[in-house]
């Protein structure tokens, strides 16, 4: 039986496993004319409405990954709309937000968002929206941007990597933060603070940067700590609301946990990488696992899931950052000089099943995690990230017991580097469904390229 029905047809997906808000429920997914109309049991399926059954696979709504680097336009060698939703198909995602920075130009005026869009026209698998940058000096372009359809915004307190995406200072965001405030977006914080990695780094000039504790070492707890405090202290100031990405360090678990207490408008992000990999046991040379901040120990990584299940961090998402092989230095296993960034939008959600799953959380926890949190920090929470009545008809055929070694041609992204490479992860993607169309069918990418971008009221 084919999978394709006309998109205005009443559509019923049954599966005995379909996560919902209210629980895992048996039953059926009716979807007409792109949309869920409502989630039924098996005897209420309208006898004329086609039919796929998935049986015992479960129904997971379609992931949401609010940390992607698309690179695209500018550095489409690096990765590209293309091969950055069709990895993102294969893990499950139906919808990513693009991050303003690895583009050129980066998304810091309403030319370069205007730019990005023609850029992604026709490319992109999934649905997309796009963030803006703060930087130095852009202030007058943030209302504007937020106008045109940006989701919020980014900014770095530590070099970026970039030439073209400058590093704010406390002076900075004190001019950007009453416009960031003004337009109810959030900011989205690289919070590491330059000061303490520059001494750090310094302190070990001399010592053989091929080895991974040398790098970790040159970015410390401290510098996400003192990051965070100062964000936080802005955030009491300006009431922005405020979101910290990619939180690597346990050590500032206790500050963020007091700041929710206290009522301020912060949200907290962590990555597979975190969640999954640990310092102790990466190889030198191995640059593969280099992003920032660091990887951290084993036991740092048990207390973000500690955060994680206990809510202070709020969800998790990739930050796919890909960069062709050269950079990543590998031959040289050159820590200093590597492009920080790990790529796994095609791995993020076994990753994540299999850490999850072996501590007790549930299915319902992953899409909490990896679906609902950042649809609501993209302000589609409306649209995307839950199987019920209104929402996008979005979701992943998952197998949750199945195992499969990790190889280069299941990653899909447009190099296929990866510190997941020859992993055992538990979890399948077996199909990704866009607005009721199928996007990723078992190894391949069916049908004619439908995702669109998502500007919030101006297309909703
Ligand atoms: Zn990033």
């Amino acid at each position: 039986m084919p999978d394709f029905a006309p998109a205005t047809r009443l559509q019923a997906f049954l599966s005995r496993r379909i996560v919902t808000p209210q629980g895992i429920l048996s039953g059926a997914v009716l979807v007409e004319d792109e949309k869920i109309r409502a989630v039924v049991s098996e005897t209420e399926v309208p006898p004329d409405a086609y039919r796929t059954d998935f049986q015992n696979d479960v129904l997971l709504p379609g992931l949401v990954d609010s940390h992607v680097h698309m690179n695209e336009p500018g550095r489409t060698e690096w990765e590209g709309f293309l091969t950055a939703s069709r990895a993102a198909a294969a893990g499950g995602y139906t919808m990513l937000v693009d991050m303003p920075l690895n583009s050129i130009p980066a998304t810091t005026t309403v030319a370069a968002l205007i730019a990005k869009r023609q850029a992604a026209e026709g490319k992109c698998r999934v649905d997309w929206a796009a963030w803006g940058g703060v930087v130095p000096n852009n202030q007058s372009e943030i209302e504007p941007l937020a106008n045109a359809g940006v989701r919020g915004f980014k900014c770095f307190l530590a070099e970026s990597g970039v030439d073209e995406f400058t590093k704010v200072t406390e002076r900075d965001l004190r001019a950007a933060l009453p416009h960031v405030a003004r337009t109810g977006l959030p900011l989205l914080v690289h919070a590491e603070l330059q000061g303490p990695i520059d001494s750090c780094t310094a302190q070990l000039r001399h010592e053989d940067w091929r080895r991974y504790p040398i790098y970790w070492a040159s970015r410390p707890d401290e510098a996400e700590v003192q990051a965070i405090a100062l964000m936080l202290s802005l955030c009491r100031e300006f009431q922005f609301r405020l979101h910290i990405v990619h939180l690597s360090t346990a050590e500032a678990l206790e500050m963020l946990r007091a700041a929710k207490s206290e009522g301020l408008p912060v949200t907290v992000e962590t990555c597979p990488h975190y969640l999954h990999l640990e310092g102790e046991k990466i190889q030198d040379g191995a640059t593969q696992t280099k992003c920032a901040p660091p990887i951290r120990s084993a036991e740092n990584r048990e207390h973000l899931w500690q955060g994680l299940k206990d809510g202070i961090i709020d969800f998790v998402v990739t930050d796919h950052s890909p960069c062709p092989p050269a950079l990543k230095r590998m031959v040289e296993g050159d820590f200093k000089n590597a492009w920080g960034g790990i790529a796994s939008l095609s791995m993020a959600l076994p990753i994540i099943w299999t850490e999850a799953h072996r501590r007790g959380h549930s299915l319902s926890d992953i899409v909490r995690w990896m679906a609902e949190g950042p649809a609501k920090l993209a302000g589609c929470e409306h649209r995307k990230g839950r199987i019920a009545a209104g929402y996008d008809a979005d979701f992943v055929v998952f197998d949750p017991d199945a195992e499969f070694t990790v190889t280069a041609d299941r990653l899909h992204h447009r190099h296929a580097v990866s510190p997941y490479l020859g992993e055992t992860l538990r979890g399948r993607v077996k199909k990704t469904y866009l607005r009721g169309t199928v996007v990723y069918d078992d190894g391949t990418f069916p049908g004619d390229i439908v995702g669109r971008e998502f500007r919030g009221a101006h297309n909703d």
